[in-house]
């Protein structure tokens, strides 16, 4: 299997505008961003979508989550709010196979979403 352009991210193949990272996750900066601030957090681990977790995956998934307001706090979005969304699968609109957040901010949100 090629690798993912995440995948590629994390391995600093290519270049991202990385705000935060540890062992488990990293965040950077969406390239096309749907909102004045858009960023993505993802597992180092390459898990490609909800239904390849494993068991002993669901720690990497709560950090993701615990760590998303600390990023959005980094980002200047802890007081207006944020929204959280992972697209998962065709229907949802998922590009990269390789599982991730959007932290999305910046301005008011409608829903629901298209
Ligand atoms: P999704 O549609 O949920 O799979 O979202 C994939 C996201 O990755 C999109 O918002 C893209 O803009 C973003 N993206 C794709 N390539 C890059 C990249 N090289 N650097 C940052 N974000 C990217």
């Amino acid at each position: 299997m090629s690798k993912t352009i995440f995948e590629r991210i994390i391995a600093r193949e290519i270049a991202a505008d990385i705000i935060y990272e540890d062992d488990h996750i990293v965040a950077f900066m969406d390239i096309k961003p749907v909102a004045p601030t858009h960023a993505l957090i993802i597992p180092r681990k390459a898990i490609a979508r909800l239904e390849d977790l494993q068991p002993e995956d669901h720690s990497i998934l709560g950090h993701m989550l615990m760590k998303a307001p600390a990023i959005a706090a980094q980002l200047g979005l802890s007081e207006s709010g944020y929204r959280l969304v992972i697209n998962n699968g065709r229907d949802a609109g998922q590009e990269v196979a390789h599982l991730h957040l959007h932290l999305i901010g910046g301005r008011r949100m409608t829903w629901p979403p298209g």
